[in-house]
């Protein structure tokens, strides 16, 4: 059975219309009321560009760049309507603005706000914990009824209770769920008897997600880990299917993440030319030398199966503390290996958990303090196509700050725990 072709979303004039409303209601009609359709007005350079944003001064702690390693002493960071105009040893910044707000972090260190590349954001209070627990940028891994196009707009329109976000829209999957009333269009796949599984449902859901401005595509190759009744080495996609979501997705420019667990699925989801390899417990190393080729990342999610080995469900709990350490090995085999890692915590369901956690977690695989550091910086950034944006604190960055209380190339344990937190040159106060 396949799905009618029927005309793709047709809802788009409404939807500008409302955001016209919306940016006129917020004085930034001039920004907002172009005449590009939604999908493409949503997506591209401008959410990686540093938008509004406040004045704030950091000055006096001690100043890590992840990209060189190099810490300056007695640092001034210097923020301009949310953008970096400054950084660097006090004296060489120039003339600090008066009359700006300034933050004090003597006897602290300063880095730029961490990356969380793959995190669920179905509510603004988690969007808000995600920014006071030190993620100032995220990767959506999906939310089920697009918050995350919302959450996206809400970090453009007010920084500080929302991470610069990169949004998935809704999980390619052969099961919707509730998801089939995200939208209208998914309508007709509730009546395919197998689910979300040709040709034509696949491309569907990809391009009803893209039409929604999605950024990115999440889909999975292997069942869940975090389900009791689930096998995660059982594949639910094949080679073919998978290439058929990153076709769609490639037509409009976007990558795909994808949620795998065996050694076959991570070799299918990687041949098939995905952009990201999400968890990969068992990922082996031929399919590690192919992401190296191809410049495949890899999202461990370690936070995430660690918080299994704690589950009170024991099938998950056995199932977390046999998969931790193979996944550690194997993110440290790819590190070696020079396949580029990016930090996600995976957090949904209400919790988040500090991306500083998915750091010391990185460390904990193998990878040094400062490698582990970029991972939830410059490396994530590059992944997300932030890296112009965030992973560093230099001229024309996002004005992003973490002042943690130590020295995190010592202590890693110092990020889960950020004293001030930085969005876009407004200081938001330190999470309870
Ligand atoms: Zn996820």
């Amino acid at each position: 059975m396949c799905v009618e072709n029927t005309p793709p979303p047709s809802n788009r004039l409404t939807r500008r219309g409302v955001l016209a409303g919306a940016a006129a209601l917020a004085g930034t009609s001039a920004v907002l009321a172009g005449t590009a359709p939604a999908a493409s007005a949503s997506s591209g350079a401008r959410h990686g560009s540093p938008g509004r944003g406040g004045d704030l001064v950091v000055e006096g702690g001690r100043l890590l760049d992840p990209a060189t390693g190099e810490v300056t002493e007695d640092a001034v960071v210097v923020i301009a309507g949310g953008v970096v105009r400054a950084a660097g040893p006090r004296g060489q910044v120039g003339r600090v603005p008066g009359g700006v707000p300034v933050l004090r972090a003597h006897g602290q260190w300063i880095l730029p706000g961490l990356v969380d590349a793959h995190i669920h954001l179905n509510t603004a209070a988690e969007a808000r914990d995600a920014v006071l627990k030190g993620a100032t940028s995220a990767r959506s891994g999906s939310t089920n009824f697009y918050q995350d196009i919302a959450v996206r707009e809400l970090a453009r329109q007010a920084p500080e209770q929302a991470p610069r976000l990169r949004a998935a829209g809704v999980f390619v999957t052969p099961d919707l769920g509730d998801t089939i009333l995200a939208d209208p269009d998914l309508a007709p796949l509730a009546r395919l008897r197998d689910g979300v599984r040709s040709a034509d449902a696949l491309r569907r859901v990809v391009e009803v997600n893209l039409a929604r401005g999605a950024d990115t595509i999440k889909t999975r190759v292997n069942e869940r880990a975090g389900l009791p009744e689930q096998d995660p080495l059982v594949q639910v996609y094949d080679h073919e299917q998978l290439s058929t979501i990153v076709a769609a997705a490639r037509r409009r420019g976007k990558g795909v993440l994808c949620h795998s667990y065996s050694e076959k699925g991570c070799h299918d989801a990687v041949t098939a030319g995905i952009r990201s390899l999400e968890h990969g417990a068992f990922v082996g190393e031929r399919t590690l030398h192919e992401m190296r080729r191809r410049g495949t990342y890899f999202t461990p999610t370690l936070t995430a199966i660690a918080g299994l080995a704690e589950s009170s469900d024991p099938v998950l709990a056995e199932r977390g503390r046999t998969y931790l350490p193979v996944l550690k090995r194997a993110v440290l085999a790819a590190h070696e290996l020079g396949v580029p890692l990016a930090a996600g915590t995976d957090s949904s369901g209400g919790t988040v958990d500090p991306i500083g956690r998915e750091v010391e977690l990185m460390h904990a695989a193998g990878l040094s303090a400062l490698d582990a550091i970029r991972t939830a910086t410059t490396g994530a950034a590059k992944l997300l196509g932030f890296d112009s944006t965030a992973g560093r604190l230099a001229r024309g960055f996002a004005g992003d700050v973490l002042v943690v209380d130590g020295d995190p190339l010592a202590d890693l344990g110092v990020l889960s725990r950020p004293a001030r937190v930085v969005r876009a040159g407004f200081a938001v106060p330190a999470a309870a």
